[in-house]
């Protein structure tokens, strides 16, 4: 078995067991491999193990993946998540090229990408970014001001609101981990409520994602359990 199949096997493991702890479904949560810096040899590694969801937070990096996947493989339905901070002036390439992205955090940019979404492929899925850590983190919206983002976004033609991201600031204890998420997993609710369509709650990666799953995450994004650790320097 080679490493990326064996990690895989650990992470779809470990998810299950997190599951079946508190009674959830397994299949209840989505594996998004987070592949950023990552070769498409590895992507490809993981495609033939059955992974078909991809995470990527550069903007161009994850257009080069998308393009050079949609040639090589036309046969396999991918999926690729946006899952960085976006830029204005690069929302088109997210518009035309993803099927998700999770850090939508300003009516401005949810206005560019449904405008900028071509009309003849499905809307962009969309997920809101809420900054439940307060201080600690810059991006993601304020709790109290996400319904008024969340109208925005779902009155927009080219976008779907499927639902809320969050990256908690880190935190090593598992209690205090489950305390943020069952936080987010209220705000989920509530926006339940109001839009029948939310059905995602991404939050949980590689070292929180039991304390995610406790919580309600209904997709856990994962790099280094599946690729190992990122080795080269991220690009900004
Ligand atoms: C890099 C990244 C991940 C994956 O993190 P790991 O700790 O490597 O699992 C998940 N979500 C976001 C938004 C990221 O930037």
């Amino acid at each position: 078995m080679n490493p990326i199949e064996q990690n895989l096997q650990n992470v779809r493991e470990k998810i299950a067991t997190a599951a079946t702890a508190c009674g959830r479904d397994p299949h209840a949560v989505t594996l998004l491999a987070v592949s950023k810096t990552k070769p498409v040899a590895a992507i490809e590694e993981a495609i033939a193990c059955g992974q078909r969801g991809f995470g990527e937070n550069y903007v161009q990096e994850g257009v080069d993946k998308v393009l050079y996947f949609r040639e090589a493989m036309p046969q396999v339905a991918l999926q690729w998540h946006f899952i960085g901070p976006l830029q204005s002036n690069k929302s088109r390439l997210v518009a035309e090229n993803f099927d998700w992205c999770h850090t939508v955090d300003r009516p401005k940019i949810a206005q560019r990408l449904s405008e900028q979404r071509p009309a003849a492929i499905a809307p962009l899925n969309v997920l809101l970014q809420v900054n439940i850590s307060g201080e600690a983190s810059k991006s993601g919206i304020a709790p109290a001001d996400l319904p008024a983002l969340a109208a925005t976004v779902a009155a927009l033609p080219h976008l779907m609101l499927r639902g809320l991201m969050a990256i908690p600031a880190p935190e090593s204890d598992y209690a205090r981990q489950l305390a943020v998420f069952q936080s987010m997993n209220d705000l989920f609710a509530q926006l339940k409520l109001h839009y029948p369509q939310v059905d995602t709650l991404s939050m949980g990666m590689t070292d929180d994602m039991s304390a995610a799953i406790a919580a309600g995450s209904t997709l856990v994004r994962i790099g280094t359990a599946i690729f190992g650790a990122r080795d080269y320097p991220q690009h900004v």
